[in-house]
């Protein structure tokens, strides 16, 4: 997308401002529904290693905090009965695993919910070589523009740059 600024000509790769948004939004959700579970209609036996089990166990209580209500089935395997709210319905048993285990390995919720927001905005972005109409495209320069980290998307490459009117200048010769 080319824009004009008043101090000069931006550039900006469609995909990383999408997903600067995409991430603001989805991390202001993750924390809004922090603490909170939701029930699985069909809760997930997991089959493991006896540390692992005990490991589970033991931190029953950091789980629960971070939205996952998880009991001993056997001396061999668990079963996962709550979940996050903020995870779907169907959610890939990959992916409740991966973030039981990040939980476990001591992972601080605030970079959980950075990655997982990353995550969910990649995926939800429009492509780098998506058509977009100017409506959409203006819509996002606007909504890039209210965003509390602009410059970079939530991997950190940039989402613009700037050309000044001076380099501008110089590069047409024009003194
Ligand atoms: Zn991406
Ligand atoms: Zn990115």
């Amino acid at each position: 997308i080319l824009a004009e600024g008043d101090d000069g000509l931006y550039i900006i790769d469609q995909h990383t401002a999408h997903e600067r948004i995409n991430y603001e939004k989805m991390r202001r959700r993750l924390e809004s529904l922090r603490g909170q579970r939701q029930a699985l209609l069909h809760p997930l036996t997991v089959d493991c290693l006896p540390d692992e089990l005990s490991q589970v166990l033991e931190q029953a209580d950091e789980l629960l905090e971070s939205g996952f209500l998880i009991e001993e089935f056997g001396p061999t395997s668990y079963i996962v009965r709550e979940i996050p709210p903020y995870l779907e319905p169907g959610t890939e048993q990959e992916l409740i695993l991966h973030l039981i285990h990040r939980v476990l390995e001591g992972e601080e919720q605030a970079r959980l919910y950075d990655e997982y927001a990353a995550m969910k905005a990649c995926k939800a972005s429009i492509k780098r070589n998506d058509y977009v109409s100017g409506e959409i495209l203006s819509e996002i320069l606007k909504e890039l523009s209210q965003c509390e980290n602009p410059s970079r998307c939530p991997h950190g490459r940039p989402t613009m740059l700037r050309i000044s009117p001076e380099e501008l200048d110089k590069m047409f010769y024009r003194t």
